[in-house]
């Protein structure tokens, strides 16, 4: 669809069938239509993998108030960049699973919220959401009694990775600094304006059509028994043709390496990331580890946002792990101390590190950082920001222990690593 002519148009996207799921599922049920979700398998998209017919079954009874269904496209995870261009090349396709999402929960209100930095893929939601309230398809069906119309707010965030934390998110939504909640309650029982709210990311809600189009057991027949369906991987790095590949899970490194054309001209594969900065360092030993929920839980990783980042052998890891570390400093959020101070510490550590000037102790002193923020975080970014920095030291320890003498740009001058 992406490379179709103005493919984010409605014209475009009926062409291809767009719509066809919506139209199909004006004739269901609403526990036929969780109930068809749940039967194809489809597990949230954003990274921890979820079972999407699983959530929507938590909301409640009706007891007569709303029920929204909030869109997460704060897209922010290092690395990950499958939402925004989704929302460049196919809005419809989320606004037709929208549209079958609401009539699945009795939803008359659904929001998406997106990156504050990217006004381009908000103007383009807003055409597309107008282009389908013209041509009728959000007038009726929708809410409690099946009978209203269907209301899409897009709002953009002000660019803070938390707020793609979803009780973060919810906070940022109702107009408050966006801070993580505690869970329970699930979003599902007391989320938006404390009502029953399904949160989804948006691959997750864009993969809803197929399966109304095509059916649940055309969904299921792909992938593997226990993480169906397709995804995009995406394949950044040191690759000859970095990008999007949609693939069934399952698939290998080794072959989507091979579909981006190979690593670099002359160098070798030094490391990558399954799931973006914030899960471990893989090398080539894990290059034929299924690219599925179950196995790479039995490789040490989550699947997390399949944001495939390739690092050949002219980059240095601890340069790589401050860069992400870096990050984290600056994007937590301040309202728990060992994610706060942690981070800070480990910022602080790692860049002198990187320039050469460790102090004696300071590798295993980050990791007892990392054990005072493991496990002890507020919500799921503590364990985020420590994942590359332990991975990092367990797999290329003597870069670190490097760093008490020598700096990382005389190990690896930055010209030879920039990708060409
Ligand atoms: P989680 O496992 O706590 O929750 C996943 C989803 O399932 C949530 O919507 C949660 O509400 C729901 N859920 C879980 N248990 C539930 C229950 N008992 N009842 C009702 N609902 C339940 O994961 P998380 O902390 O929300 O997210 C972590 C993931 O986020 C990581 O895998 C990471 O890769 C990903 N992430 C993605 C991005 C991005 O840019 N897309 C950025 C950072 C992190």
């Amino acid at each position: 669809m992406w490379d179709k002519d103005r493919s984010w148009t409605l014209e475009a996207y009926r062409a291809h069938g767009g719509y066809e799921g919506l139209a199909k599922a004006t004739t269901l049920t609403t526990d036929e239509l969780v109930g068809a979700v749940k039967a194809s398998g489809l597990r949230g998209r954003g990274g921890a993998g979820f079972p999407t017919g699983l959530k929507w079954s938590f909301l409640p009874a009706p007891d007569g108030g709303p029920r929204y269904l909030v869109v997460n496209a704060d897209e922010s995870e290092p690395g990950t960049c499958k939402d925004i261009p989704t929302l460049m090349a196919n809005p419809h396709a989320l606004i037709e699973g929208i549209a079958i999402t609401s009539r699945a929960i009795g939803c008359d209100h659904a929001f998406v919220y997106l990156r504050g930095e990217t006004a381009h893929v908000y103007r383009r939601l807003l055409a597309a959401v107008r282009e389908a309230r013209e041509a009728g398809l959000l007038d009726t069906g929708f809410g409690l009694d099946g009978a209203q119309s269907l209301s899409i707010t897009a709002h953009a965030g002000a660019g803070a990775y938390i707020c793609g934390e979803e009780t973060a998110l919810l906070d940022s939504l109702e107009g408050r600094r966006g801070h993580p909640r505690l869970k329970p309650p699930f979003p599902a029982v007391a989320g938006l304006y404390a009502r029953p709210t399904v949160v989804n990311n948006v691959e997750s809600i864009c993969q809803v059509p197929g399966i109304f189009r095509h059916s649940p057991e055309w969904y299921a027949s792909m992938g593997t028994e226990r993480s169906s369906g397709h995804g995009l991987f995406s394949v950044s790095g040191h690759v000859r043709r970095p990008g999007q590949f949609e693939a069934p899970f399952g698939i290998t490194m080794r072959e989507l390496i091979d579909m981006a054309g190979g690593i670099r001209e002359g160098h070798e594969l030094k490391f990558w990331t399954p799931g973006g900065s914030s899960t471990p360092l893989f090398t080539a030993d894990e290059l034929d580890v299924p690219l599925d929920y179950e196995s790479i839980v039995g490789a040490g990783s989550m699947l997390a946002t399949r944001a495939l980042q390739v690092f050949d052998d002219t980059v240095s890891v601890v340069r790589v792990v401050t860069r992400w570390v870096e990050f984290y400093q600056h994007e937590s959020c301040g309202k728990c101390t060992p994610c706060r101070e942690g981070t800070y510490w480990m910022r602080q550590i790692l860049e002198r590190l990187e320039a050469g000037r460790g102090l004696p102790g300071d590798v295993e002193k980050l990791e007892s950082i990392t054990d005072s923020i493991g496990g002890r975080s507020f919500c799921a970014f503590g364990d985020a920001a420590i994942t590359p920095v332990r991975s990092g030291i367990a797999r290329f320890r003597s870069e670190f222990e490097a760093g008490y003498t020598t700096a990382a740009r005389e190990l690896f001058p930055y010209a030879a690593s920039s990708v060409v």
